[in-house]
Protein backbone atom coordinates (compact mmCIF):
# COMPACT_ATOMS: atom_id res chain seq x y z
CA UNK A 1 0.00 0.00 0.00
CA UNK A 2 1.27 3.35 -1.30
CA UNK A 3 2.66 6.36 1.32
CA UNK A 4 -0.16 8.72 0.85
CA UNK A 5 1.72 12.24 0.40
CA UNK A 6 0.09 14.89 2.63
CA UNK A 7 0.09 18.15 0.69
CA UNK A 8 -1.65 20.09 2.90
CA UNK A 9 0.90 19.10 5.96
CA UNK A 10 3.88 19.94 3.56
CA UNK A 11 1.98 23.21 2.53
CA UNK A 12 1.74 24.08 5.97
CA UNK A 13 5.13 23.66 6.92
CA UNK A 14 6.94 25.43 4.33
CA UNK A 15 3.37 28.48 5.01
CA UNK A 16 4.74 28.16 8.76
CA UNK A 17 8.57 28.91 7.61
CA UNK A 18 7.39 32.09 5.42
CA UNK A 19 5.34 33.25 7.86
CA UNK A 20 8.23 33.87 9.87
CA UNK A 21 10.06 35.07 6.60
CA UNK A 22 7.76 37.88 6.23
CA UNK A 23 7.54 38.87 9.45
CA UNK A 24 10.98 39.43 9.64
CA UNK A 25 11.09 41.69 6.43
CA UNK A 26 10.61 45.62 6.56
CA UNK A 27 8.10 45.50 4.21
CA UNK A 28 4.88 44.05 3.43
CA UNK A 29 4.67 42.05 0.80
CA UNK A 30 1.53 42.46 -1.23
CA UNK A 31 -0.34 40.17 -4.28
CA UNK A 32 -3.24 41.73 -6.74
CA UNK A 33 -5.94 39.01 -8.01
CA UNK A 34 -7.59 40.08 -10.78
CA UNK A 35 -11.07 37.84 -11.60
CA UNK A 36 -12.87 38.77 -14.51
CA UNK A 37 -16.76 37.42 -14.64
CA UNK A 38 -18.41 35.13 -12.08
CA UNK A 39 -17.15 31.87 -12.47
CA UNK A 40 -18.10 30.24 -9.39
CA UNK A 41 -14.94 27.87 -9.38
CA UNK A 42 -12.31 30.76 -10.12
CA UNK A 43 -14.33 32.98 -7.22
CA UNK A 44 -13.50 29.68 -4.81
CA UNK A 45 -9.89 29.54 -5.63
CA UNK A 46 -9.58 33.32 -5.45
CA UNK A 47 -10.75 33.52 -2.35
CA UNK A 48 -8.36 30.30 -0.92
CA UNK A 49 -5.70 32.57 -2.53
CA UNK A 50 -6.54 35.72 -0.31
CA UNK A 51 -7.64 33.57 2.89
CA UNK A 52 -3.82 32.16 2.40
CA UNK A 53 -1.93 35.54 2.06
CA UNK A 54 -3.82 36.88 5.09
CA UNK A 55 -2.72 33.97 7.32
CA UNK A 56 1.01 34.79 6.40
CA UNK A 57 0.97 38.45 6.71
CA UNK A 58 0.82 39.15 2.71
CA UNK A 59 -1.61 41.58 1.63
CA UNK A 60 -3.75 41.10 -0.67
CA UNK A 61 -5.63 43.50 -3.52
CA UNK A 62 -8.92 42.09 -5.13
CA UNK A 63 -9.74 43.75 -8.37
CA UNK A 64 -12.89 41.85 -10.30
CA UNK A 65 -14.06 43.29 -13.59
CA UNK A 66 -17.20 42.16 -15.31
CA UNK A 67 -17.27 39.56 -17.84
CA UNK A 68 -18.86 42.49 -20.10
CA UNK A 69 -15.60 44.55 -19.68
CA UNK A 70 -13.31 44.80 -22.58
CA UNK A 71 -9.41 43.59 -23.18
CA UNK A 72 -8.12 47.37 -22.90
CA UNK A 73 -10.00 46.89 -19.01
CA UNK A 74 -7.76 44.29 -18.13
CA UNK A 75 -4.83 45.57 -19.83
CA UNK A 76 -5.14 49.02 -18.07
CA UNK A 77 -6.00 47.09 -14.54
CA UNK A 78 -2.76 44.78 -15.49
CA UNK A 79 -0.55 48.46 -16.32
CA UNK A 80 -1.64 49.55 -12.66
CA UNK A 81 -0.84 47.01 -10.93
CA UNK A 82 2.76 46.89 -12.68
CA UNK A 83 3.37 50.66 -11.65
CA UNK A 84 1.89 50.01 -7.90
CA UNK A 85 5.33 49.63 -5.57
CA UNK A 86 2.94 48.14 -2.91
CA UNK A 87 1.82 44.95 -5.29
CA UNK A 88 5.06 42.77 -5.99
CA UNK A 89 2.51 39.67 -7.53
CA UNK A 90 0.54 40.06 -10.13
CA UNK A 91 -2.40 36.88 -10.84
CA UNK A 92 -4.80 37.33 -13.51
CA UNK A 93 -7.36 34.18 -12.36
CA UNK A 94 -7.62 31.93 -15.77
CA UNK A 95 -9.81 30.89 -17.34
CA UNK A 96 -10.95 34.25 -18.47
CA UNK A 97 -14.30 34.42 -20.05
CA UNK A 98 -14.93 33.85 -23.54
CA UNK A 99 -13.65 36.62 -25.87
CA UNK A 100 -10.75 37.50 -24.60
CA UNK A 101 -7.09 36.71 -25.65
CA UNK A 102 -5.64 35.43 -21.85
CA UNK A 103 -1.70 34.78 -23.80
CA UNK A 104 -1.41 38.77 -24.84
CA UNK A 105 -2.86 39.97 -21.17
CA UNK A 106 -0.57 37.41 -19.07
CA UNK A 107 2.27 38.58 -21.34
CA UNK A 108 1.61 42.40 -19.88
CA UNK A 109 2.68 41.13 -16.33
CA UNK A 110 5.85 42.50 -15.61
CA UNK A 111 7.96 39.43 -15.38
CA UNK A 112 9.06 40.74 -12.12
CA UNK A 113 5.92 40.27 -10.54
CA UNK A 114 4.63 37.22 -12.52
CA UNK A 115 3.91 35.15 -9.57
CA UNK A 116 2.26 32.71 -12.16
CA UNK A 117 5.66 31.83 -13.94
CA UNK A 118 3.93 32.39 -17.15
CA UNK A 119 5.53 35.15 -18.75
CA UNK A 120 7.71 34.75 -22.04
CA UNK A 121 10.44 35.89 -19.57
CA UNK A 122 9.87 33.94 -17.00
CA UNK A 123 8.95 30.77 -19.31
CA UNK A 124 12.35 31.28 -21.09
CA UNK A 125 14.67 31.41 -17.45
CA UNK A 126 13.16 28.06 -16.67
CA UNK A 127 14.23 26.85 -19.97
CA UNK A 128 17.32 27.87 -19.62
CA UNK A 129 17.52 26.62 -15.59
CA UNK A 130 17.81 30.56 -14.61
CA UNK A 131 16.46 32.16 -11.59
CA UNK A 132 13.07 33.41 -12.21
CA UNK A 133 9.36 32.93 -10.85
CA UNK A 134 8.10 29.22 -11.39
CA UNK A 135 4.77 28.29 -12.24
CA UNK A 136 3.21 27.32 -8.79
CA UNK A 137 1.88 23.77 -9.50
CA UNK A 138 4.81 22.33 -11.11
CA UNK A 139 6.96 23.55 -8.39
CA UNK A 140 4.40 22.42 -5.97
CA UNK A 141 5.15 18.50 -7.42
CA UNK A 142 9.16 19.24 -6.98
CA UNK A 143 8.91 19.77 -3.89
CA UNK A 144 6.85 16.69 -3.09
CA UNK A 145 8.97 14.47 -4.85
CA UNK A 146 11.91 15.84 -3.50
CA UNK A 147 10.13 15.15 0.17
CA UNK A 148 10.88 11.62 -0.51
CA UNK A 149 13.71 11.48 -2.63
CA UNK A 150 17.16 13.14 -2.19
CA UNK A 151 17.93 12.46 -5.95
CA UNK A 152 15.96 12.30 -8.79
CA UNK A 153 18.78 11.64 -10.99
CA UNK A 154 18.12 8.91 -13.58
CA UNK A 155 14.34 8.55 -12.79
CA UNK A 156 11.92 7.89 -15.74
CA UNK A 157 8.92 10.34 -15.09
CA UNK A 158 5.88 10.31 -17.56
CA UNK A 159 4.32 13.70 -17.48
CA UNK A 160 0.74 13.25 -18.64
CA UNK A 161 -0.44 16.51 -20.09
CA UNK A 162 1.46 19.52 -22.02
CA UNK A 163 -0.37 22.39 -21.34
CA UNK A 164 2.09 25.71 -20.85
CA UNK A 165 0.22 26.39 -17.22
CA UNK A 166 1.54 22.50 -15.92
CA UNK A 167 2.99 19.96 -18.29
CA UNK A 168 5.35 21.77 -19.66
CA UNK A 169 7.08 23.73 -16.91
CA UNK A 170 6.89 20.08 -15.29
CA UNK A 171 8.52 18.47 -17.70
CA UNK A 172 11.29 20.88 -17.77
CA UNK A 173 11.46 20.95 -13.63
CA UNK A 174 11.85 17.01 -13.75
CA UNK A 175 14.91 17.17 -17.16
CA UNK A 176 16.59 19.80 -14.70
CA UNK A 177 16.48 16.73 -12.02
CA UNK A 178 18.04 14.68 -14.56
CA UNK A 179 14.75 12.66 -14.84
CA UNK A 180 14.50 10.76 -18.35
CA UNK A 181 11.16 12.36 -19.37
CA UNK A 182 8.16 10.88 -21.51
CA UNK A 183 5.73 14.15 -21.93
CA UNK A 184 2.53 12.43 -22.86
CA UNK A 185 -0.92 14.37 -24.45
CA UNK A 186 -3.81 13.43 -26.42
CA UNK A 187 -2.31 11.76 -29.28
CA UNK A 188 -0.01 9.97 -27.40
CA UNK A 189 0.16 6.40 -28.71
CA UNK A 190 -0.39 3.46 -25.86
CA UNK A 191 -0.16 5.89 -22.81
CA UNK A 192 -0.84 2.55 -20.43
CA UNK A 193 2.18 1.16 -21.48
CA UNK A 194 4.44 4.33 -21.30
CA UNK A 195 3.93 4.77 -17.91
CA UNK A 196 4.11 1.31 -16.80
CA UNK A 197 8.15 2.18 -17.51
CA UNK A 198 7.70 5.10 -15.60
CA UNK A 199 9.21 5.67 -11.55
CA UNK A 200 7.21 8.68 -11.59
CA UNK A 201 3.69 9.22 -12.93
CA UNK A 202 2.17 12.52 -12.91
CA UNK A 203 -1.26 13.33 -14.04
CA UNK A 204 -2.55 16.55 -15.44
CA UNK A 205 -5.09 15.95 -17.77
CA UNK A 206 -8.87 17.16 -16.32
CA UNK A 207 -9.96 13.33 -16.27
CA UNK A 208 -11.70 11.69 -14.09
CA UNK A 209 -9.77 8.03 -12.51
CA UNK A 210 -8.45 7.94 -15.85
CA UNK A 211 -4.93 6.55 -14.87
CA UNK A 212 -5.54 2.70 -13.68
CA UNK A 213 -3.69 -0.01 -11.65
CA UNK A 214 -2.32 -1.61 -14.39
CA UNK A 215 -1.18 1.38 -15.63
CA UNK A 216 1.25 1.80 -13.03
CA UNK A 217 4.30 0.07 -12.10
CA UNK A 218 5.12 -1.50 -8.72
CA UNK A 219 6.75 0.90 -6.80
CA UNK A 220 5.74 4.16 -8.48
CA UNK A 221 5.60 7.44 -7.38
CA UNK A 222 2.64 8.91 -8.22
CA UNK A 223 1.29 12.96 -8.49
CA UNK A 224 -2.15 13.06 -9.18
CA UNK A 225 -2.59 16.77 -10.67
CA UNK A 226 -6.48 16.78 -12.09
CA UNK A 227 -9.25 18.37 -10.20
CA UNK A 228 -12.46 16.83 -11.38
CA UNK A 229 -16.13 16.95 -10.18
CA UNK A 230 -18.09 14.01 -10.04
CA UNK A 231 -22.15 13.93 -10.73
CA UNK A 232 -22.43 13.01 -7.28
CA UNK A 233 -20.59 16.25 -6.12
CA UNK A 234 -17.12 15.00 -5.24
CA UNK A 235 -13.84 15.95 -6.68
CA UNK A 236 -11.87 13.19 -8.39
CA UNK A 237 -8.24 13.23 -9.20
CA UNK A 238 -7.16 11.92 -13.12
CA UNK A 239 -5.83 8.91 -11.26
CA UNK A 240 -7.84 5.62 -10.30
CA UNK A 241 -6.74 6.29 -6.36
CA UNK A 242 -7.53 2.82 -4.36
CA UNK A 243 -6.35 0.86 -7.07
CA UNK A 244 -3.40 2.84 -7.91
CA UNK A 245 -2.97 3.26 -4.18
CA UNK A 246 -1.84 -0.41 -4.12
CA UNK A 247 0.65 -0.90 -6.42
CA UNK A 248 2.80 2.65 -5.87
CA UNK A 249 4.79 3.37 -3.15
CA UNK A 250 3.86 7.18 -2.91
CA UNK A 251 0.81 8.59 -4.05
CA UNK A 252 -0.92 12.28 -3.77
CA UNK A 253 -4.31 12.38 -2.62
CA UNK A 254 -7.59 14.32 -4.31
CA UNK A 255 -8.38 16.69 -2.47
CA UNK A 256 -4.88 17.38 -0.13
CA UNK A 257 -2.24 16.48 -2.61
CA UNK A 258 -0.72 19.07 -4.82
CA UNK A 259 -4.04 21.70 -4.45
CA UNK A 260 -2.34 22.79 -1.40
CA UNK A 261 1.24 22.97 -2.58
CA UNK A 262 0.22 25.18 -5.46
CA UNK A 263 -1.01 28.20 -2.79
CA UNK A 264 1.76 27.58 -0.66
CA UNK A 265 4.11 27.84 -4.10
CA UNK A 266 2.07 30.90 -4.75
CA UNK A 267 3.12 32.58 -1.56
CA UNK A 268 6.62 31.69 -1.99
CA UNK A 269 6.93 33.55 -5.46
CA UNK A 270 5.09 36.17 -4.03
CA UNK A 271 7.87 36.90 -0.99
CA UNK A 272 10.45 35.87 -3.57
CA UNK A 273 9.18 38.51 -5.99
CA UNK A 274 8.61 41.15 -2.81
CA UNK A 275 12.25 40.69 -1.92
CA UNK A 276 13.92 41.00 -5.05
CA UNK A 277 11.77 44.24 -6.01
CA UNK A 278 13.20 45.23 -2.25
CA UNK A 279 16.66 44.49 -3.12
CA UNK A 280 16.86 42.01 -0.12
CA UNK A 281 19.10 38.62 -1.30
CA UNK A 282 17.24 35.29 -1.13
CA UNK A 283 17.81 33.53 1.69
P1 LIG B 1 -5.30 21.53 -20.03
O1 LIG B 1 -4.69 22.81 -20.44
O2 LIG B 1 -6.70 21.23 -20.43
O3 LIG B 1 -4.34 20.36 -20.55
C1 LIG B 1 -4.73 19.03 -20.51
C2 LIG B 1 -3.68 18.19 -21.16
O4 LIG B 1 -4.13 16.85 -21.13
C3 LIG B 1 -3.43 18.54 -22.62
O5 LIG B 1 -2.04 18.62 -22.86
C4 LIG B 1 -4.06 17.40 -23.39
O6 LIG B 1 -3.38 17.04 -24.59
C5 LIG B 1 -3.91 16.26 -22.39
N1 LIG B 1 -4.89 15.20 -22.65
C6 LIG B 1 -6.22 15.32 -22.89
N2 LIG B 1 -6.78 14.12 -23.09
C7 LIG B 1 -5.78 13.22 -22.99
C8 LIG B 1 -5.71 11.83 -23.11
N3 LIG B 1 -6.79 11.10 -23.38
N4 LIG B 1 -4.53 11.21 -22.95
C9 LIG B 1 -3.42 11.93 -22.67
N5 LIG B 1 -3.41 13.26 -22.53
C10 LIG B 1 -4.58 13.90 -22.70
O7 LIG B 1 -5.27 21.36 -18.46
P2 LIG B 1 -4.24 21.87 -17.33
O8 LIG B 1 -4.44 23.31 -17.08
O9 LIG B 1 -2.87 21.37 -17.60
O10 LIG B 1 -4.84 21.07 -16.09
C11 LIG B 1 -4.95 19.67 -16.08
C12 LIG B 1 -5.73 19.22 -14.85
O11 LIG B 1 -5.01 19.65 -13.70
C13 LIG B 1 -7.12 19.84 -14.71
O12 LIG B 1 -7.97 18.90 -14.09
C14 LIG B 1 -6.89 21.02 -13.79
O13 LIG B 1 -8.07 21.37 -13.07
C15 LIG B 1 -5.84 20.46 -12.88
N6 LIG B 1 -4.99 21.47 -12.25
C16 LIG B 1 -4.85 21.39 -10.90
C17 LIG B 1 -4.05 22.28 -10.25
C18 LIG B 1 -3.89 22.18 -8.77
O14 LIG B 1 -3.45 23.11 -8.13
N7 LIG B 1 -4.18 21.02 -8.19
C19 LIG B 1 -3.37 23.30 -10.95
C20 LIG B 1 -3.50 23.31 -12.34
C21 LIG B 1 -4.30 22.39 -12.97
P3 LIG B 1 -3.32 18.00 -25.88
O15 LIG B 1 -2.29 19.01 -25.56
O16 LIG B 1 -2.92 17.08 -26.97
O17 LIG B 1 -4.70 18.58 -26.04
Amino acid sequence: MAKIIDGKAIANKLNGQLQSDVAALSFVPGLAVVLVGDDPASQVYVRGKIKACEKIGIKSFEYRLPANCTQDDIAAQIDALNADANVHGVLLQLPLPDGFDSKALIQRISPEKDVDGLTYANMGRLMAGDEGLRPCTPSGCEILLKEEFDSLAGKIAVVIGRSELFGKPMAQMLLQNDCTVIQCHSKTKDLPSLCKQADIVIAAVGRAEMVKADWVKDGAFVIDVGINRLDNGKLAGDVDFNAVAAKADYITPVPGGVGPMTIAMLLQNTVLAAKRQNGVPKI
